[in-house]
């Protein structure tokens, strides 16, 4: 059991197909005893299925990350319930749509502000305001995508905000280092989820990641779930700062796999069943 005694919290549940919740669940396996948030009561009644399935169905808290006080709330009911907490999973993400597909240097302020502060911020935050009720030999993990160092079509604000989450980590990583917490990050490849509906063109994403990753197929939440659980355990007790890729190594092709027909001529194998 390679997480038992450990207590953590994971925002970022929204239902069964959440990478949050592959996450909670490997952890949960491994005996960690999990509390677990939703951003409002329109998804409390939803969540609370999830928080019996994954035995914390007493520690279910609002924390609408945008709420500074919900986040000193969510704080105050980890330290009634729980005393102190070994790790925190930040799963959260969100753009406004406009910043999703079109024109990038179309994209308001306003949108750009909001991405920012729900997808980026609120991970510096969380990071500071549960550091007092943290145990040395901690662990913070958020999640991260490709689009944040490369351009992907359509994920625009997005990609600007993972490449902020990005460098986040690796600050924080450094800040917290010496309180004896770690911040890392997973760079998971596409999965389908609600916040990827919002992605233009996603099931075509789906489709080339399937055919160019050198694992020829996409990846599950079960697999984040258990690297994640790997980066909150002791197990990775000196790394941090990481941004570790579980894409099927989608992040190490240089370039499209071709293949060659019958007359020698190459073309790309955009659909993964010739190669
Ligand atoms: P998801 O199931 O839709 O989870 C996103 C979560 O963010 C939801 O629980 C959502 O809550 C929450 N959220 C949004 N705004 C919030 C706020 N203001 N306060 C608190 N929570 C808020 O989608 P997911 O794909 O698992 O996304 C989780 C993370 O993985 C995101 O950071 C995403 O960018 C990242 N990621 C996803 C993929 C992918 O292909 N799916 C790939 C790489 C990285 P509600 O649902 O209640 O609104």
């Amino acid at each position: 059991m390679l997480m038992k005694g450990k207590r953590g919290v994971v925002l970022g549940i929204a239902n069964k197909k959440s990478i949050a919740y592959g996450i909670a669940k490997a952890c949960q396996e491994q005996g960690a005893e999990l509390a677990i948030t939703y951003l409002n009561e329109r998804f409390e009644k939803k969540l609370a299925p999830i928080a019996e399935d994954l035995g914390c169905a007493g520690r279910l808290y609002p924390c609408d990350v945008s709420k500074p006080e919900e986040i000193l709330a969510l704080r105050e009911a980890l330290e009634r319930d729980f005393g102190r907490i070994d790790f925190i999973v930040h799963s959260i993400a969100f753009a406004p749509k406009e910043g999703l597909s079109g024109r990038f240097s179309d994209v308001s302020k306003e949108a750009f502000n909001v991405a920012m502060e729900i997808s980026v911020y609120s991970l510096v935050e969380l990071s500071r305001e549960m550091l007092p009720i943290m145990n040395a030999g901690g662990a913070i993990l958020t999640l991260s995508y490709y689009g944040g160092v490369k351009y992907i079509p359509n994920y625009n604000l997005m990609g600007v905000a993972k490449a902020a989450l990005e460098s986040s980590v690796k600050y924080l990583a450094e800040d917290l280092g010496r309180d004896g917490i770690r911040v890392n990050a997973i760079s998971a490849g596409p999965i389908k989820t609600l916040a990827a509906a919002g992605i233009g063109d996603f099931s075509f994403m789906l489709k080339w990641n399937a055919a160019h990753s050198p694992l020829r197929r996409n990846i599950t939440i079960e697999e984040v779930g258990n690297s994640g659980m790997y980066l909150l355990s002791d197990l990775s007790s000196a790394v941090t700062g990481e941004i570790h890729y579980v894409d099927g190594g989608y992040n190490i092709m240089g370039m499209p796999a071709v293949i060659f027909d019958k007359e020698g001529k190459p073309h790309i194998a955009w659909n993964g069943e010739d190669r």
